[in-house]
């Protein structure tokens, strides 16, 4: 059962969905592109924050209510491209990322005499990827062309 929430990261009442499974509900925000699960609680991230890439880290939430953390989504979807999130500053004190944007790169055919990529005929075009603002994602995955039913959506 899928059930509009409101999103622990940024507030959002319209774009925030919880999947509700038996043995636990996951948590995606169309609005910021964060993610949670009711399983990803102080232990997961303990474990799964070693083997995250840095800039996650540096933008998990802590839900205090839930007593879970959200993290910003990396969305691969192969041929379709990819969409991840880039900072754009970052708070020397606390080392937390306080802007970034949502890159999305497309997967282009590799042209002749390009040696970084010599021997694929396809890659993710990463230089020339589209920025859309951090709390800006939907934008982003509606460009990729992942369309969702959004309940009671105001643009
Ligand atoms: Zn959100």
């Amino acid at each position: 059962m899928e059930r509009v929430v409101k999103c622990a990261h940024c507030g959002s009442d319209h774009h925030c969905f919880e999947e509700i499974q038996d043995e636990f509900s996951s948590f995606m925000c169309f609005q910021c592109g964060f993610m949670s699960d009711t399983r990803f609680n102080e232990e997961y991230d303990s474990d799964a924050s070693k083997n995250m890439a840095i800039v996650m880290n540096q933008m998990k939430h802590f839900d205090s209510k839930r007593k879970v953390w959200w993290y910003p989504s990396v969305v691969n979807m192969g041929k379709l491209g990819m969409i991840y999130p880039e900072p754009k500053s970052i708070n020397e004190e606390t080392g937390r990322v306080e802007k970034w944007v949502w890159k999305y790169s497309k997967v282009v055919p590799v042209e002749e005499g390009d040696t970084e990529a010599a021997g694929y005929t396809e890659k993710l075009d990463v230089e020339n990827g589209q920025e859309y603002e951090g709390k800006d994602f939907l934008s982003a995955i509606k460009e990729m062309g992942i369309t969702k039913d959004l309940t009671g959506e105001k643009n």
